[in-house]
Formats: structure tokens, C-alpha cells, sequence
């Protein structure tokens, strides 16, 4: 049993934390929120009512917070938890954020003996609830071993991407692609729909067929054609635009730091924010579909 404080537990990192205490930690947690952290009281979790009491108790912390200004502000402000941290610590940052970022809060704990890795999540509230989230992490080879077994009582897949970012930058390159692939599995369902096809058809003959990829598999944008997906149930659950417009803001930051071509994360970047922008930011991203639908 170890000695586990939880920072933000919102929407992911309500149920991580919960897996954490299945797992028989010691879970100390803290959120601007009471009833957050009152939910996780009820599951035996000790609420704080301050971050830097509940990390000070911790041999790791874990943090899942909206942005990067959260984080940073988070660990490195004048009451930030690095002040109250013990030195040997380890430090998980599950938020997405930016790599630089992740790469400051690093440095500024290892240069007070602590240790550091990003480990954003692929999965959604579904997987954080089944404890079936992908981890993808940035850290040495023993920072990534010393996380591991937690990250495993979170998730399924953990992956050690490279040093310090290499998590933050493996998930906006798999979250720019989705984003690519949903969108044009849209546009050429849409297509199809325009020249009298069935979706359903359709989406037989593209999943047997060179267009094949996971949006067709598991999680097709149109209507009906499958079951327990969030466009047959009006777009709800999931994964919402705002986040995935989030995340392709971050991927295209991570271009031009890095000097790369990315034409279709840049133009998905602006299909998202668009659509965010005419009211459909609570909906699953899926819900791109209805973008490319013709009027009546
Ligand atoms: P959320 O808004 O539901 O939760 C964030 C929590 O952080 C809230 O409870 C909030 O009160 C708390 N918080 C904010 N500032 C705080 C502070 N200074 N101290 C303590 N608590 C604070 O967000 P979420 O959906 O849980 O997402 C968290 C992170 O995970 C984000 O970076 C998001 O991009 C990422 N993510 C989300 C999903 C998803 O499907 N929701 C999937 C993958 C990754």
C-alpha cells in the first residue's frame, strides 16, 4: 500500500482515483470542488482542504487537471506543491497539456530530488471507469518503472514513449490523426449518402475495403448504423468537441515549435473549432457528421 495524493477529480480523474483505492493505496485527495472530493470520501479516500497538505503526505502524486496553466500553477506557483512535496517523490501528470510544460514542471522537481513523468490517457470517462485507459508516458527508463504499477491499476496499455514530453507529444499525434480519420470518414459517408448509397452499405463495403480504419470499426459518425455509439444516441457521451478541438490546439503548437507540416491536423484544427463555435462543443466529436450534411 502506498501513500497516494490526487489532485483534480473531474470527469477522468474522479474514477482514476477510485481504481487507485480498489487497488488498496492510500488515497489523499483534493479539488476545488467539495463534492468531488466527497465522492471520493465515500470510497475511503481522505479529502484535503489544501494541495500542498495532501501532497506533503505522499510518496506520489497525481495530478489530472484541466490545462497547462492548471499544472504548472498547480506544482510551480508560490503555494505550489513542489514547496511542500518530500523529497524522492513521484510526480504523475495524466492532464494533457503542452509538452513544454510537462518538460518545466520536470526539470523544477529533479532539480529538488524529485521524480517526474507525463503519462496523458487515451480512453475517455469510460475507460478511466473500467481502469482500461492507454497511458502513454515521458520520463527516464526508472521513473517509467517506478509509475508503472500504478499506471496499471488505471489502465490496460501503458506505454514509455521517450524522455520528459514524449507522453504529451505521442497523445496530440494520436489525437490529431483521430480527428483526421473522423472527419473524413464523415465526408465520404456523407458522400455516399448524397449519391443515394445506405450508410450502412457503405460502411460494409469501406470496412472491408482500403478506407478501413478504427472510426468505421468501432465508432462510425452516422446515425444508426451502429449500436451503443454516441451518434446513435444524438451525439451524447464520449468524447466532446471541446476537448478534441483542445488537443488539436495543442497539436498545432507542437508543430510550429517543432517546425513540422501538418496541412490536415491545421485544417481539422479549424473543421473542430468551427464546429465547437456553432454550439456543438458538449457533443461527441463524431458529431462532425452533421457538418457535412446538405440542408433539406
Ligand atoms: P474536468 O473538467 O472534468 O476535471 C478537472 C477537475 O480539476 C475538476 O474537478 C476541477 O475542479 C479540478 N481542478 C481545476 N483546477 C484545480 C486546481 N487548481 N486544484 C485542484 N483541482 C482543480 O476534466 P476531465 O474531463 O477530467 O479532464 C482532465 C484532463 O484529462 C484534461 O487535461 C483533459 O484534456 C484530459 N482528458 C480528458 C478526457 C475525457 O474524455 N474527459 C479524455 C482524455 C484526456
Amino acid at each position: 500500500m502506498t501513500a497516494i495524493a490526487f489532485i483534480g477529480l473531474g470527469n477522468m480523474g474522479g474514477p482514476m482515483a477510485a481504481n487507485l483505492l480498489k487497488a488498496g493505496h492510500q488515497v489523499h485527495v483534493f479539488d476545488l470542488s467539495a463534492d468531488a472530493m466527497n465522492a471520493l470520501v465515500e470510497q475511503g479516500a481522505t479529502a484535503h482542504q489544501d494541495a500542498g497538505d495532501c501532497a506533503a503526505l505522499a510518496e506520489v502524486v497525481v495530478t489530472m487537471l484541466p490545462a497547462g496553466k492548471h499544472v504548472e500553477t498547480c506544482y510551480l506557483s508560490e503555494n505550489g506543491i513542489i514547496n511542500s512535496m518530500q523529497a524522492g517523490t513521484l510526480a504523475i501528470d495524466s492532464s494533457t497539456i503542452d509538452k513544454a510544460t510537462a518538460v518545466k514542471v520536470a526539470a523544477a522537481l529533479q532539480a529538488k530530488g524529485m521524480e517526474f513523468v507525463d503519462a496523458p490517457v487515451s480512453g475517455g470517462v469510460a475507460g478511466a471507469a473500467a481502469g482500461t485507459l492507454s497511458f502513454m508516458v515521458g520520463g527516464s527508463d526508472a521513473e517509467f518503472n517506478r509509475a508503472k504499477p500504478f499506471l496499471e491499476a488505471m489502465g490496460k496499455n501503458i506505454f514509455h514513449a521517450g524522455g520528459h514530453g514524449a507522453g504529451q507529444v505521442a497523445k496530440v499525434c494520436n489525437n490529431m490523426l483521430l480527428s483526421i480519420l473522423m472527419a473524413g470518414t464523415a465526408e465520404a459517408l456523407q458522400l455516399g449518402i448524397n449519391n443515394d448509397l445506405d450508410p450502412k452499405v457503405l460502411s460494409e463495403i469501406m470496412l472491408k475495403s482500403s478506407g478501413r480504419n478504427w472510426t468505421l470499426e468501432l465508432y462510425n459518425p452516422c446515425p444508426d448504423v451502429m449500436d451503443n455509439v454516441p451518434s446513435s444516441n444524438e451525439y451524447q457521451g464520449g468524447f466532446m468537441v471541446d476537448l478534441m478541438a483542445k488537443d488539436l490546439g495543442l497539436a498545432m503548437d507542437c508543430a510550429v515549435q517543432s517546425q513540422s507540416t501538418t496541412p490536415m491536423g491545421a485544417l481539422s484544427r479549424n473543421l473542430f473549432s468551427l464546429h465547437a463555435g456553432q454550439g456543438n462543443g458538449k457533443l461527441d466529436f463524431s458529431s462532425i457528421f452533421k457538418m457535412y450534411a446538405k440542408e433539406d
